[in-house]
């Protein structure tokens, strides 16, 4: 049976002081919450609901970033026209996350502190240098994913804005899965001022960067300068979608195709 308290806190301290319970939960858009409660894989005391703290939606961009928070939905990035025209392959990522009811319920804030190992945001935060915003500091792109379904988020930490710095072009290629839309594999490309990151979702448990293929490109941001570059199939994924081994390979075809539409 379902036996929880829920509540709708009016500030971040207050959801904060609410997450004081160990057993507690937040929950923002409930796309992956809700089917987990369903499926009896959590057993909550509270479910804490984000939807009525202000100030954690919207888009707002200054000179070098755009900063979203952390209750945007998918949607409201894909279609957000200062996303458009800052990052245009952040919005089109997002744009394509699941089917339109899951954009118009699911949230950067909660798509990044799940980090579903097929999940696009992590591998857009990653390549895009991002940086998460809490209601205790700032965590870099590098360290907030630490590993499967987990993050660098500590205990009563909520995530209240990502920041994502301008590039000079980017781009963003999934094999998804034709169900559910989730990356079988995705590849984001981007050459930020301090050189090309390349991070790829939905081949490992958790999302990761290929430094032989950001030194080729910094040398040589051409698809060629990457087609012989094959990461080992050691410790990548492998399900009813796809082996270790097509995964690998789908990470160069990905990444090629990132860098020729960049061009
Ligand atoms: C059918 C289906 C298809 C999907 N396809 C894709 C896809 O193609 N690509 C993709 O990337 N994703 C996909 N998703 C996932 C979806 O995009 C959601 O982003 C994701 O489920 C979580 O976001 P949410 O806002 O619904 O979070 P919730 O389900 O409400 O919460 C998820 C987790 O995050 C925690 N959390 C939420 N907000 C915060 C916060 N501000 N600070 C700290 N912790 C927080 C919650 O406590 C919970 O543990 C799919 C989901 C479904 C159901």
């Amino acid at each position: 049976m379902y036996e929880f308290d829920y509540s709708r806190p009016a500030s971040v301290d207050e959801a904060a002081r609410a997450l004081g319970d160990a057993e507690a939960k937040l929950v923002a858009g409930g796309m992956t919450l809700i089917p987990t409660l369903k499926l009896r894989l959590a057993k909550p005391s509270q479910l804490i609901d984000l939807a009525a703290v202000p100030g954690l939606t919207g888009i707002s961009e200054d000179a070098n970033a755009v900063t979203i928070g952390a209750m945007t939905r998918h949607g409201d990035v894909g279609r957000s026209d200062v996303v458009k025209r800052a990052i245009p392959a952040l919005a089109a990522m997002a744009g394509h996350i699941g089917d339109p009811a899951v954009r118009n319920r699911g949230t950067i804030g909660g798509s990044i502190a799940n980090n579903d190992p097929a999940a696009d945001y992590p591998a857009a935060v990653v390549a895009l240098n991002a940086t998460v915003r809490t209601n205790k500091r700032e965590i870099t792109a590098d360290s907030f994913f630490t590993g499967l379904f987990e993050t660098a988020l500590g205990a009563g930490e909520i995530i209240t804005a990502v920041r994502f710095p301008k590039v000079a072009q980017a781009n963003y290629q999934k094999f998804k899965n034709p169900a559910s839309r989730y990356a079988i594999v995705g590849v984001f490309v981007a050459r930020t001022p301090a050189g090309v990151r390349v991070a790829v979702t939905g081949a490992g448990p958790c999302v990761f960067r290929v430094a032989a293929m950001e030194t080729a490109l910094a040398a040589n941001f051409t698809a060629d300068a990457i087609k012989d570059i094959q990461i080992p199939q050691d410790g990548l994924n492998s399900d009813i979608h796809a082996s270790a081994e097509y995964r690998a390979h789908l990470v160069n075809v990905m990444a090629r195709r990132a860098v020729q539409a960049c061009a």
